[in-house]
């Protein structure tokens, strides 16, 4: 842990801590208390020979400012700022931020495969992957657009699944859009030394670090809860030091870059990450338990009730439960279709995590892509709960229930 004095001595190693001041530590010394974000898309260059150890350094895995600052693809360093933070709260050694999410995805599935044939010499690569999972994700690895083969499976199939050329595990918990937790340690288990990535979005690192219990990659659709506001796309990978070398290689060749901007957004998210996941979560907790007394409602699925975390991960893995939730309607499609198209307060819109709610029929959006043997019921709602006042949300929803 850092000061924020930037003399070196430790003066703080709280979560909240470090969400408010990683990323900053150099902000007194620079004599600023905002960080600077710097735009630009090139770097006037002291000689040739320097550019071009960045560009070298780019092509081996090495860091990009190796020759210092080259070209806004290579390195830019209001990026770099929420990427140590990110790393300092989730516990990883490094971070690397991406456009989006997906952007995100993509390039951990490519850096796995890069890894791969470096290590075995060779051979198309193939990735488990743990169902459910995001739509865009499910549909990437079904599509075999990225030239990898993947195999699906439940929570407990991943050791049958994993063959001599899997190149990584992909797991998602809670999961979207149902809120099925899995094992991460278990995970990492049954991947028998293969690189497990767990998609952190809907936990925040606030409610589960994963890469304290095994996993090599913890990925974020930054967009969500860690920008918080839902004016900024983007997507983070943290790691250790050599899977992010692999990751900026892939991100510097390929251009999936965090505009600055967005990363100045996304970082100025962190310091209200804890309160807003905490006070969200207390909303949900509510929002659930009045759900489940609901005539209209068949069905909650919410980590914070038994039949969400049959195997007890709420306490063991999470710290909570977590501010997303999905109903099953007793009316079928025509009463989904109906809550989603009358909410006042709520918005029907997709995305998740900021501080305004959201409601969503993944089904018709989200889970679209994905192939019918895996697609969500078509009565069930998504609902990201947001920092509005309870009552409110519950009026809103009892209207619309009708
Ligand atoms: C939204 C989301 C993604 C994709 O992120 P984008 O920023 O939209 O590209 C991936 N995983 C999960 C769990 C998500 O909710």
């Amino acid at each position: 842990m850092t000061s924020n004095q930037g003399n070196g001595a430790p003066c703080y190693s709280g979560s909240d801590s470090l969400a408010v001041h990683a990323g900053r530590e150099d902000l007194t010394a620079l004599g600023v208390h905002a960080p600077p974000l710097d735009l630009s898309s090139t770097n006037p260059l002291p000689g040739v020979e320097a550019g071009g150890e960045s560009y070298e350094a780019m092509a081996t895995g090495g860091h990009p400012t190796a020759g210092g600052n080259v070209y806004a693809r290579l390195w830019n360093p209001t990026v770099a700022r929420f990427e140590s933070a990110l790393a300092a709260v989730e516990h990883t050694e490094e971070a690397v931020a991406f456009a989006s999410g997906m952007a995100a995805v993509t390039a951990a599935v490519l850096a796995a495969q890069l890894r791969h044939r470096e290590e075995r010499g060779g051979g198309v690569g193939h990735v488990v992957a743990v169902r459910p999972l995001y739509g865009g994700t499910d549909h990437l690895l079904v599509s075999g657009l990225l030239g990898v083969d993947a195999t699906f499976c439940g929570p407990f199939g991943v050791a049958a699944a994993v063959r001599p050329e899997t190149c990584l595990v992909v797991v998602e918990t809670p999961a979207n859009p149902t809120l099925e937790l899995v094992d991460i340690a278990a995970v990492v288990e049954a991947a028998q030394g293969r690189p497990v990535l767990v998609d952190n979005t809907f936990a925040t690192p606030v409610l589960q670090n994963p890469a304290d219990i095994g996993a090599a990659l913890v990925l974020h659709s930054a967009t969500k809860y860690l920008g918080g506001h839902g004016d900024a796309v983007g997507g983070v990978v943290a790691a250790d030091a050599s899977w992010a070398g692999a990751l900026r290689r892939v991100r510097a060749v390929t251009g999936g870059l965090l505009h600055p901007m967005a990363a100045y957004l996304l970082h100025r998210g962190l310091p209200t990450l804890g309160v807003r996941v905490r006070a969200q979560q207390a909303s949900a907790e509510k929002m659930s338990a009045w759900l489940s007394a609901h005539p209209g409602v068949r069905r909650v699925h919410y980590p914070g009730t038994p039949e969400g975390d049959p195997t007890g991960l709420v306490g063991r893995q999470m710290r909570g439960p977590g501010a997303m939730l999905a109903i099953e309607l007793a009316g079928g499609y025509a009463q989904a279709a109906q809550v989603a198209e009358r909410v006042r307060l709520f918005t029907h819109a997709v995305s998740l995590g900021g501080v305004d709610s959201l409601i969503q029929h993944p089904a018709a959006l989200t889970h679209r892509p994905v192939p019918p043997e895996a697609r969500p019921a078509t009565n069930i709602l998504r609902l990201s709960i947001g920092l509005e006042d309870v009552a409110d949300l519950q009026a809103d929803l009892a209207q619309a229930l009708g």
